[in-house]
């Protein structure tokens, strides 16, 4: 396949990766929180051929992305609806400077049985996004948000299942948001799913009065935070198959529909 085939339009290029890695790479480097020496380097030596594969390194990212992106599209029916959530469940608000402690392996383990309970036998592709938030001037704090694809419609009965069984996040203003998904829509739902940055997002109440929000570049210290965050814990391990598998094969990566099987989280890079 070649680019511009599931890839959303604004897709990012080459060059604004690099540029946004030499950004990264330069607030690291000031940074003394540990670890940030090391993939400081691991960062500047990535090159064609001899790449750093960190999940914080925007060009390897970018191209894990593209992967991800259409091996989602192949996986996924289009001969169906196709709903797109966004939740924040419970337990998904960590203060700022907290990113290292989280146990994101758990959450998503135990996020994953919630789903299984919630859609026994519904395929649901995903990825998770921590977002640092303020709302309304408050103190700031990451957000962890799954951003899930549903291959279902957005009924009554699809919001009443996740709702009884998956809890979201009490103190957060909208933890659930359902929309439908049109084939137009395609390419920008995956490629938000596997999204490999992390923005920060000021809450304020729109024109309608509803709660809303607009993304911008994380301050210098929570983008080390994150970045580090990021090189833990990289795409691959930050994707939410249920009813789907990873598989590396020799003609590459690809998504399995598995028949009705367990959720599982994931694989390995
Ligand atoms: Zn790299």
């Amino acid at each position: 396949m070649r680019d511009g085939d599931i890839l959303p339009p604004g897709f990012e290029t080459v060059l604004q990766v690099r540029e946004r890695r030499d950004r990264l790479v330069r607030q690291l480097a000031r940074s003394l929180e540990p670890g940030a020496p090391e993939l400081t380097s691991r960062l500047e030596l990535c090159r064609k051929g001899d790449r750093c594969g960190s999940g914080a390194c925007h060009v390897c990212q970018r191209l894990e992305r593209k992967i991800l992106i259409r091996a989602a599209d192949a996986a996924l029916r289009r001969d169906g609806p196709l709903t797109r959530l966004s939740w924040i469940p419970q337990g998904g608000v960590i203060p700022l400077g907290g990113l290292a402690a989280f146990d994101l392996r758990r959450f998503i383990a135990s996020r994953l049985r919630a789903l299984q309970r919630a859609l026994p036998s519904i395929v649901v592709f995903g990825g998770v996004d921590v977002s640092l938030n303020t709302f309304e001037n408050g103190v700031p704090v990451w957000v962890v948000h799954l951003y899930l694809l549903i291959e279902a419609a957005n009924t009554k009965a699809l919001r009443a299942a996740i709702l009884a069984r998956c809890p979201g996040e009490p103190s957060a203003p909208r933890p659930f948001q359902f929309w439908e998904v049109s084939r137009a829509g395609r390419a920008k739902v995956f490629s938000y799913a596997v999204k490999a940055a992390f923005y920060k997002r000021s809450g304020f109440i729109d024109a309608t009065g509803r709660a809303n929000t607009r993304p911008q570049a994380l301050p210098a210290g929570a983008a080390v935070e994150a970045a580090l965050f990021l090189d833990r814990w990289p795409l691959q391990r930050r994707l939410i198959l249920h009813g789907l598998r990873l598989v590396h094969g020799c003609d590459g990566l690809r998504l399995v529909r598995r028949n009705g099987g367990a959720s599982r989280r994931g694989s390995r890079p």
